[in-house]
């Protein structure tokens, strides 16, 4: 495994050295978003400034050189992820673009009573297309439960097939939780009774090694901004052979093969689904991040996080009243909270006075804070360039509040 120091990233990221209200800025809400290094940001910068011209429909230089650029990222996203080919990279807005397009094609060729399993932690962009669906088509939802410590229970889950299960769409990693679902064995499961699986690593993707084949998984979307690159881009990845059963998701320019009043036909995989001109210079700034993602090393990565989330959890206990929601075993480096009764609102604006970032609400999980039996929770999140003294000042910040909410 590489060497790895948190602090050694610090310069790469100028804004980590806001001051908020006075204070050193502790940045922990990972989870909605990271930050991006300086190369990320030059990438941006030096396509503006040298090669900004449409992608796809041109012979000329520029045109050339950024359409290049777009696609050495699909082929980066490929290798990364361990897809078998480029036709399987669609490139999306993002994780939430990436859900409906499924929800919306592969939602085509379902009929009604066809059914669609969910789980109760999943992110309201992993529920609400697949209910639109439901209302479409006639097709049915089911909802994995959880057990207390934010595990999913596999046994109800084997339970709730049925002949007419058509697919899983599940959570990699739950963002309230952390917790990392089983989703290799859940997609074994889905596949031994004759149904798909989609996997949202929105959460999943820049905190540990992702292989689309060693978990079989049919989709897996994720998001840019999570992963250290530019907002609104992302990737559906889908097994070819699904794709190409697959309507259109948008018509528009770049996704046909030849247009006539008497009849349209479609481009070639992945254009058949990239309707319009694409963020190619997000996209290729993307590529930016994902080098220098792995040039950490994710397994270094993810381990530095494990340690965090270890410490910050152990020191979170000194707090009088407070409590952790998801603890489950192996999780991943997310904290849920509640300080006694205290609204999670209080909580963070009085953390945002100490500079503390954290993020608050329900976190798009309403059904999930339901199973809870609360309206919210405060969340703190860690991401490669969070250190240990990131979490002392996050520590100290709750030990000053928790006394004023209590
Ligand atoms: N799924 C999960 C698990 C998430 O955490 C998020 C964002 O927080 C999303 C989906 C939606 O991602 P985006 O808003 O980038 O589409």
């Amino acid at each position: 495994m590489k060497d790895f120091s948190a602090e050694a990233l610090l310069p790469q990221f100028p804004i980590l050295e806001r001051r908020i209200n006075g204070r050193r800025m502790v940045y922990l809400d990972n989870a909605a978003t990271t930050q991006a290094p300086l190369a990320v940001v030059d990438s941006i910068t030096g396509a503006y400034t040298s090669t900004r011209a449409n992608v796809h429909r041109g012979v000329h230089t520029l045109s050339q050189e950024a359409t290049a650029a777009m696609e050495a990222t699909r082929e980066r996203v490929r290798g990364f992820i361990g897809a078998a080919s480029t036709s399987e990279i669609i490139f999306t807005r993002g994780t939430t673009e990436s859900i409906n397009l499924v929800a919306s094609s592969y939602g085509e060729l379902l009929e009604a009573g066809d059914e669609i399993i969910v789980t109760v932690m999943e992110h309201h962009s992993d529920i609400v297309p697949w209910q639109i669906l439901c209302t479409r088509r006639g097709t049915v939802l089911k909802v994995v439960p959880m057990r207390p410590d934010g595990s999913l229970d596999l046994g109800v889950y084997r339970s709730l097939f049925t002949p007419r299960t058509r697919l899983v769409a599940v959570a990699h990693v739950s963002n309230v939780l952390g917790t990392v679902n089983p989703v290799a064995e859940m997609a074994e499961i889905a596949h031994a009774n004759g149904a798909l699986i989609l996997v949202d690593g929105a959460q999943a993707i820049a905190h540990m090694k992702v292989d689309v084949a060693a978990l079989g998984a049919d989709f897996y979307v994720f998001s840019s901004h999570k992963m250290y690159g530019p907002t609104g881009v992302g990737v559906l990845y889908g097994r070819r052979e699904l794709l190409e059963l697959m309507p259109p998701y948008q018509g528009g320019g770049e996704m046909i093969g030849h247009v006539s009043f008497g009849g349209t036909t479609w481009a070639e995989l992945p254009y058949k689904f990239e309707a319009g001109t694409p963020d190619y210079i997000g996209l290729a700034a993307f590529r930016t991040a994902i080098d220098w993602l792995d040039s950490l090393g994710i397994e270094a990565v993810a381990e530095h996080e494990h340690r965090l989330l270890e410490y910050a959890t152990g020191r979170m206990t000194e707090i009088p009243g407070i409590r952790i929601f998801g603890t489950a075993p192996g999780k991943a480096a997310v904290i849920s909270f509640l300080i006694g009764d205290a609204h999670h609102y209080d909580t963070g604006v009085l953390l945002d006075h100490l500079g503390i970032e954290v993020r608050t609400g329900h976190h798009c999980a309403q059904p999930l804070m339901e199973t809870l039996g609360i309206e919210g929770t405060v969340r703190a999140s860690f991401a490669a360039y969070n250190t240990r003294a990131d979490v002392d000042d996050f520590i100290a910040a709750l030990q000053r509040v928790a006394p004023m909410l209590q």
